[in-house]
């Protein structure tokens, strides 16, 4: 007999499986589709995120930064390391077990909020029904009132560079070398690109990154783009700008990689390349022709502010979708999503949803930076606070990068915080709380903060904004 749901989701990624989770919790009758398996051939629920995405780079980040802290700073503060070495089958496998405790934490989730795990492809039919083969080949139909795609993205290739996940990789093969290659190439400056670099230079890799654009991060703020290209510069990454990936040859386990710069054509030869060029929707097989839904001109899903596609009673959430590839974005319209078909009448604040970038220093902001502002024509007030005078950041002997505070010249309301520098994120999230509540800048400076933190930073920012910091000399008023 076909089973019938009150709502199927297809993909258990940050989207999925918080959609799936968040509708049970309201009470809906609840199935999570997911084909993804493991190397045991296990299926391995939480999507890109938890397998090979957000939590494995992070692991890897905190491995790698321990190491280098080790090797490089602790002299500093009189402890003697002699013979620091790392063993990187042993950081991979620390890896692994941290991605193996979340993903079976989700199944664990499923199973205490009474989600049904479906496994295998799924596939929308017209008319609301949902097939499912199995990795057996079997299939079977099942019927929803309501389906919730959360397909997610992949990498996206180009010619020049095929990934062959040996010597030239993508995010998920760099994040399985069992050794430190000596020279490692990375296309693409992007959030990935920097992560993923970053953690080989810290162990060692003379790391060179081809990006084509001639700006650097642009997404970000420029004041805080500038510092961190050159925060990266001294740390030894070889950042080049302008610089296109034409072609690439792999011979006796090494790639040599052509591009083209400002200074014509030229050559590099690496012992690993990663292509971190960014990520397409998956929507292979997903749909079937006859299943109402539209995609936009760039493959995505297409949906309004509330992820409904054009089929009512169709929804799509996450990186399959329009607008940033990220976990918390996933899951927050997975939310309301579930919410909604509950019969709430939930909203997502898009513009209120943090970006960040796990290097370190960390880069991160919410809002809006100081050029957009001014291609708007909003006249605004800028207050800055570099971590070189807070004293706890002193202390942690991690004094590089700021805080900047943007807020409304007229009303004084904080329309972004940008941040590179220690605890990046979590400052920013600060912020992030006290523009949800539409937060002046005074009203941050008016708000007791622990000493010695390194949230001081942003307390100064947000002073600063009016001239009014205590412990840095406030710019002259114009
Ligand atoms: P996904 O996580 O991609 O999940 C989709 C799931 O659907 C997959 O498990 C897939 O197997 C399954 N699926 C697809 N089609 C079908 C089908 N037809 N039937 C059944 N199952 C199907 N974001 C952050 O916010 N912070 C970070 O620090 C961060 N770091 C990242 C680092 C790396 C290296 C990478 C690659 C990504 C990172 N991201 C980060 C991005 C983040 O992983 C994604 O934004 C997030 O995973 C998107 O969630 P999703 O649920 O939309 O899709
Ligand atoms: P993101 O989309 O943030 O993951 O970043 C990917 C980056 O890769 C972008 O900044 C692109 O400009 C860059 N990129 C794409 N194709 C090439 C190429 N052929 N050579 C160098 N950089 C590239």
């Amino acid at each position: 007999m076909t089973q019938k749901f009150d709502v199927v989701v297809i993909g258990a990624g940050p989207g999925g499986y918080v959609a799936a989770i968040k509708a049970a919790q309201l009470g809906l009758k609840t199935a999570c589709i997911e084909k993804y398996q493991d190397k045991e051939g296990k299926t391995a629920l939480g999507g890109t995120c938890l397998n090979v995405g957000c939590i494995p780079s992070k692991a890897l980040l905190d491995s790698s930064w321990k190491y280098y802290e080790a090797k490089d700073h602790f002299a500093i503060h009189g402890i003697e390391a002699k013979g620091i070495t790392i063993d990187v089958p042993a950081m991979i496998g620390r890896k692994a077990n941290i991605v193996k405790n979340l993903t079976g934490g989700v199944a664990g989730l499923f199973k205490a909020n009474g989600v049904t795990l479906l496994e295998g492809h799924g596939k929308l039919l017209a008319g609301k029904q949902v097939e499912v083969t199995g990795s057996d080949g079997k299939t079977q139909i099942v019927e929803a009132e309501n389906v919730i795609l959360a397909s997610g993205s992949k990498p996206i290739d180009i010619p020049p560079a095929p990934v062959d996940q040996d010597v030239i990789v993508d995010s998920t093969g760099a994040l399985e070398f069992q050794s430190v290659p000596k020279k490692l190439g990375v296309i693409g400056a992007g959030v990935i690109g920097l992560e993923l670099g970053s953690v080989w230079a810290r162990l060692g890799a003379e790391v060179t990154v081809l990006e084509a654009l001639d700006k650097f991060l642009p997404a970000a703020d420029e004041q805080i783009a500038k510092e961190a290209l050159k925060t990266f510069t001294k740390q030894g990454l070889n950042i080049r700008l302008g610089a296109r990936v034409t072609g690439s040859e792999v011979k006796k386990k090494q790639v040599t990689v052509n591009f083209t710069d400002a200074d014509g054509e030229q050559t590099i030869v690496f012992d690993k390349l990663i292509v971190a060029v960014g990520r397409r929707p998956v929507t292979t097989d997903l749909l079937a022709s006859d299943s109402g839904v539209d995609m936009d001109e760039r493959g995505f899903i297409f949906v309004d502010d509330q992820c409904a596609t054009s089929v009512p009673g169709v929804y799509a959430v996450g990186d399959v979708v329009r607008g940033a590839m990220l976990a918390h974005k996933a899951s927050e319209e997975g939310v309301m999503v579930a919410e909604r078909i509950a019969g709430h009448k939930a909203q997502m604040n898009y513009d209120l949803i943090p970006s960040v970038i796990y290097t370190h220093p960390e880069i991160a902001w919410v809002g809006k930076t100081e050029q957009q502002l001014k291609t708007e024509g909003v006249a605004v007030n800028v207050g800055t606070f570099p971590f070189a005078a807070s004293g706890r950041a002193m202390a942690a002997n991690d004094t590089g990068g700021m805080v900047k505070v943007i807020a409304d010249a007229t009303t004084d309301r904080v329309l972004g915080v940008h941040v590179i520098g220690p605890s990046a994120a979590e400052l920013v999230q600060q912020g992030a709380i006290g523009m949800e509540f539409g937060t002046s800048a005074e009203d941050l400076g008016m708000m007791v903060f622990s000493h010695p933190t390194l949230s001081e930073a942003l307390h100064e920012a947000a002073l600063a904004v009016n001239g009014q910091a205590i412990h840095i000399a406030n710019r002259k008023k114009r």
